[in-house]
């Protein structure tokens, strides 16, 4: 690559960020073994991926010589060489023909089997070639399936670039050292999008493969999240240009901090709740920083993402009680778990589905696999005497589902009781309106439960048939169409009417241009994440609903 080059993408949080690019290297290559019918074609792939892996290695080689010297960049030659080694190469074709399986699989045996045969050799330096065959074997690998490998994390903060990034990835990363997120598919609505709005991270999505081919580790590059803009290697105007505009964005954010404390009232004196939306207590310095007046929506599913295995009750129970006493009494609501779709953890072993946005997911899991809900409820309940607990249900469609789910809370309740374990018997208790037939049926709903909470972005999938991971598609899904504002609307409606309050926690939560609207619905709560409360509030307080 040379010379400055720009991207568009589509920017979903707003911020800017400056520093070098860092490819995320996904863990685990699929080196499982396939029948192949075909070897020849096998074979091409292979030489496709050397040659790519190759030309990696040549432009690592050439920038390692200019930054760390000849002695340094020499390894990279030998990687070079290394993949060209006669030996290695038979190897590989011998698997493949003599075994017909695919690629990625022989090419990892025949790692393996070159590395144990170094590793057995009593020479030092012949024991060291074990981590390079392994290493230039995960390259090809890596370029068999059209993956970038990274080259370590560095220390520094970076600028992570990836395909795509899952929701349990981006969790996994060292939030401390990400400068940015840029990613080269992706749609605004998924859940990587969210997190790293939740995490106050610049991010721009959807770059596309242009942007892939040309990245290197290490490139310095600007991250523009309001515009969805990208610059690698930028010149010196725009490298200080960029600069102005980091300071300039800090002053603002300052400013905005002078919101601090105040109100989050209409000029004509309505008021509107503006709670935040986490996804783990690391967000609750956030959620009080930004002087949200409640969490509107804690993703609780996040704690079992980062788990290898179900959270168990205390596991749960401490973190619960950790964010009601942090939250001082001020509104927690905590969803149940909302696992499937794109939320996948291993250990729940799901099976795999055709549409997994309208499979087996969140309160569905939960109400075929009791034992998992019972112990997030008794979690929950035994907290809820440590704060002000509301308890959410995700993904609701029918009355008899919440009769099944009230029957289930009432059963832990009674063995608490019995167990002489202390619960709040006045914990808020409330439901998703995120499916059309919740939203369709919200007069039905609504004398069940004491709120409800519009999640716009699973609302707008459903309602408009728009799947949220398929970026393609995004033209389609026009966030503000008539018929999401109507079942809103018709929600806020039978809410009020029985008595219930109504929030919003989906993403349009924080859409500025709807906040009138949403307003005049007669909308008690907006949940957002935290680095918007203060500019929802600033808007809020700018509206005039009597003029
Ligand atoms: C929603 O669907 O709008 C919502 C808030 O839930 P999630 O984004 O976690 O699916
Ligand atoms: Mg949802």
């Amino acid at each position: 690559m040379s010379g400055m080059m720009k991207f568009e993408g589509k920017g979903v949080y707003g911020a800017y960020a400056i520093g070098k690019i860092s490819i995320f290297k996904r863990a685990d290559n699929d080196v499982a073994q396939k029948q192949i019918s075909d070897p020849e074609a096998e074979l091409e792939r292979v030489s496709a991926a050397k040659e790519k892996a190759v030309e990696q290695l040549q432009a690592i080689y050439e920038k390692a010589l200019k930054e760390v010297g000849e002695t340094n960049a020499q390894i990279f030659e030998i990687h070079m060489m290394m993949i060209e080694d006669e030996d290695y190469n038979e190897s590989i074709e011998n698997i493949i023909r003599g075994q017909s399986v695919n690629a990625e699989y022989a090419v990892n045996e025949t790692a393996e089997n070159f590395a144990h045969m170094f590793a057995s050799m009593d020479d030092a330096y012949m024991q060291a070639r074990a981590t390079d065959v392994r290493d230039i074997s995960n390259r090809i690998i890596a370029c068999l399936s059209d993956e970038n490998i990274d080259e370590g994390f560095p220390d520094e903060k970076v600028i992570i670039f990836a395909d795509d990034l899952a929701p349990s990835e981006t969790v996994s990363l060292d939030k401390e050292k990400v400068l940015a997120f840029v990613t080269a598919y992706g749609s605004s609505n998924s859940h990587t999008a969210i997190l790293a709005r939740n995490m106050n991270i610049p991010a721009v999505i959807g770059v596309g493969e242009d942007f892939a081919a040309e990245v290197r580790n290490g490139v310095l590059a600007c991250v523009d999240g309001y515009k969805g803009e990208v610059i690698l290697d930028p010149d010196p105007e725009t490298l200080a240009e960029m600069k102005k505009k980091l300071a300039g964005d800090l002053e603002k954010k300052q400013l905005l901090l002078e919101l601090k404390g105040k109100e989050n009232i209409t000029v004509d004196g309505t008021s509107v709740k503006i709670y935040a939306n986490i996804g783990g207590l690391d967000n609750i310095g956030a959620v009080l920083a930004n002087d949200a007046g409640g969490i509107g929506l804690f993703r609780s599913e996040f704690l079992y993402l980062e788990n290898d295995d179900y959270p168990t009750e205390e596991q749960q129970f401490d973190a619960y009680k950790k964010v009601l006493e942090s939250m001082v009494n001020k509104k927690v609501i905590i969803r149940t778990l909302d696992i499937g779709a794109d939320k996948q953890a291993d250990y729940f072993k799901l099976d795999k589905e055709e549409n997994p946005a309208m499979g087996l997911r969140a309160i569905r899991i939960c109400l075929t696999r009791p034992e998992i809900f019972k112990t997030q409820l008794r979690a929950l309940f035994r907290a809820s005497v440590y704060g002000n607990l509301g308890i959410m249900f995700p993904m609701i469609t029918s009355v008899s589902e919440l009769k099944k789910i009230f029957a289930i809370c009432d059963e832990v309740k009674a063995s608490l009781k019995e167990e002489g374990i202390a619960y709040n018997e006045d914990t808020e208790m409330g439901i998703m309106i995120e499916t059309p037939a919740a939203a369709v049926i919200s007069d039905r709903l609504a004398p069940m439960v004491d709120f409800f909470s519009v999640g716009t972005n699973d609302l707008t999938q459903y309602t408009l048939a728009c799947d949220r991971q398929n970026s393609k598609i995004e033209s389609f899904c026009d966030t503000h169409h008539e018929a999401i504002l109507r079942l809103i609307e018709m929600s806020a409606v039978n809410a009020h009417k029985n008595g219930a309050w109504i929030g919003i926690c989906g993403e349009l939560a924080a859409d500025l241009t709807l906040t009138e609207t949403f307003l005049r619905m007669g909308i008690d709560e907006l949940s957002v994440s935290p680095s918007y409360v203060l500019k929802l509030r600033d808007k809020v307080r700018s509206i005039d609903l009597k003029a």
